[in-house]
């Protein structure tokens, strides 16, 4: 009989196959107290499931495929950091010979511990790396347990076969051969996990977040997996499998037209110049922007640089980061945004968990809390500046004090750089994001006092509705049509323009097709979003009329009925 799943969408495209069911380790062991005769033996088990897991976790590194990408070694990494963590071995190591507990039950119990530190993260990136940190202790457990480790077995059908699993790891995905599965489906992730990076990167339709996808597909269910809406129908009749097959060549093709849209540029049906430009959070992403034909990066979360290490990136490291951005853009703009940490995470021999992270010492709150850090980063960034065509962003502004000091400390690395003879551009455009509320109101002073504005939709949401955005028992309320958040962008993007203020939006609206015409109804001429979005962005600008979409985005704005809006934007999308 023939059923339907939700999930979230992460990658695009449609698949058809047939299930291949990848098991998992449920994370439930037991607990017992060995005899004391017999803990050096658990002591010697453990440590050799831990080499064992090293062992396997490195020749993975070394064989890794040639088209993987260079992120899948950080991955790799990750999880060697992780396995090398004394949060895990060494403490669960210590557990087995304190409490003479099992070495499965020390493993999970310090596993736990971890997990709920991470979860206290208000970062979302940061906080799905807790699935990193399991996914390495199952890889663990199963070592003990005697299996060879959790990669997936290759498959043994026929045709197309869709990989179907509670979770699986970056580490794992990465082994699969190109085309080995069609499609990826998972239980758990979200949009941002790295599974959903890797799934991205491989082009592989992708659906996270499915629940009881396990549970309920068999092993060789014919499924069709359509990766843009996040559906998976299961044991589809004759009919349905026509039409998904249909719209799959459809889907392929206009993947094809899209690729020669890459040259051209983004100009409206009335001529209007817009400028898009893609996201990026390491260096290495520059070839995906190129590739995509992205006007310059709009944004480099540069705090990425700052992950999965003990140690913090010094300014050496930090300057030739950025200079490799730079020279890889040539004379395009880039955007690097200083570093967005959240609060004390990342930095080492931090131990204070904020009790509302996402309202705490976050982002430029850090940094100038944290002056050394911040300095360097500015200095790397100064030096990087002759090396093409820098903008320097700074996130989570609310106000004027803040502006004022981080001027004052940008004015002083120049001044330093300058009179050490250190090659720097001393008219590097500043901007500030625009995602606290208080600044979308008060943005008198951000107009006077900064070169450009980014709209952080995804922190303006958030902030706006009192929504965590990574909560998933709020995501129902997450709402880019709020008519407060509408009014919010009106007004920012609004006063910009009128005060000749470029200002673009960041956030994930950017990247959002059904946003598309709607922004440009408001105004906005400069978006930036994640490479992959950048040519369907651009096809919906060719075939957008500004006379047309205006006087409806000013009708949306002054609906308050959801449905009335909704029913304004799919006229704005016809
Ligand atoms: C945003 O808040 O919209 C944004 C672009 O920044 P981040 O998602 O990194 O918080
Ligand atoms: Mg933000």
């Amino acid at each position: 009989m023939s059923f339907t799943l939700h999930g979230l969408p992460v990658s695009s495209g449609i698949a058809i196959g047939r299930a291949h069911l990848v098991s998992h380790t449920s994370l439930e062991v037991v607990h017992y107290v060995l005899p004391k005769h017999l803990v050096a033996e658990e002591v010697a088990r453990l440590e050799a499931a831990l080499q064992a897991t090293r062992d396997e976790l490195t020749a993975l590194r070394a064989n890794r495929p040639q088209q993987a990408a260079a992120e899948f070694d950080a991955f790799l990494d990750l999880h060697l950091m992780i396995l090398a963590d004394e949060h895990i071995s060494h403490a669960a190591l210590e557990m087995v010979k304190n409490e003479h507990c099992n070495a499965e039950w020390a493993l999970k119990s310090q596993m736990d511990a971890l997990v709920t530190q991470f979860e206290a993260f208000d970062d979302a990136y940061l906080r799905e790396r807790k699935t990193d940190v399991i996914q390495v202790v199952e890889r663990i457990l199963k070592i003990l347990g005697g299996h060879p480790g959790h990669v997936p077995p290759e498959p043994q059908h026929e045709g197309e076969t869709v990989l179907v699993a509670h979770d699986v790891s970056p580490a794992d995905l990465i082994q699969l051969k190109p085309h080995q599965f069609c499609a990826i489906l998972t239980d758990l992730g979200g949009a941002t996990s790295h599974t959903a990076i890797v799934a991205r990167g491989l082009n592989t339709p992708c659906v996270v977040g499915l629940h009881h996808a396990r549970e309920l597909i068999k092993d060789r269910d014919m499924l069709i997996v359509d990766g843009e809406q996040g559906v998976v129908i299961v044991d589809p009749d004759k009919n349905m499998l026509a039409e998904y097959r249909l719209r799959q060549s459809e889907w392929a093709l206009e993947r094809q037209k899209l690729k020669r849209l890459k040259t051209a540029r983004a100009n409206t049906l009335d001529g209007t110049r817009i400028e898009l430009q893609a996201n990026i959070e390491m260096p290495g992403d520059v070839a995906q922007v190129l590739e995509n034909g992205a006007a310059g990066v709009g944004l480099f979360r540069s705090e990425f640089l700052f992950l999965n290490r003990d140690d913090l990136p010094g300014e050496e490291e930090q300057f030739e980061a950025y200079r490799a951005v730079l020279e890889g853009m040539g004379e395009l703009p880039v955007t690097i945004r200083t570093y967005d940490l959240g609060a004390d995470k990342q930095l080492k021999g931090a131990t204070r968990v904020a009790s509302n992270p996402a309202l705490g010492l976050r982002a430029i709150r850090l940094c100038l809390a944290e002056p050394k850090l911040f300095r360097a980063q500015l200095r790397a960034l100064f030096r990087a500046s002759v090396y093409g065509n820098l903008k320097i962003l700074v996130p989570m502004l609310s106000g004027a004090s803040e502006i004022i000091q981080t001027l004052q400390m940008i004015a002083t690395v120049k001044q330093e750089l300058l009179a050490d003879d250190i090659p720097c551009k001393p008219d590097v455009p500043i901007g500030g994001m625009i995602e606290i509320p208080a600044a979308a109101l008060a943005l008198g002073v951000f107009i006077k006092k900064l070169d450009f504005l980014s709209i952080g939709t995804n922190d303006l949401i958030q902030y706006t509705l009192a929504i965590d955005r990574t909560d998933e028992e709020v995501s129902h309320l997450y709402d880019p049509l709020h008519p407060a958040v509408l009014e919010l962008l009106a007004h920012v993007i609004g006063s910009a323009n009128k005060a000749n203020v470029p200002v673009s939006v960041c956030g994930e609206m950017a990247g959002e097709l059904a946003y598309t015409r709607l922004l440009l109804g408001l105004g906005l001429r400069q978006f930036s979003m994640h490479p992959a979005q950048l040519l369907a962005t651009k096809q919906r600008v060719l075939t957008s009329n500004l006379a047309d979409i205006t006087p409806l985005a000013q009708k949306i704005l002054r609906a308050d009925d959801p449905l009335k809006i909704r029913e304004l934007l799919d006229r704005l999308n016809a």
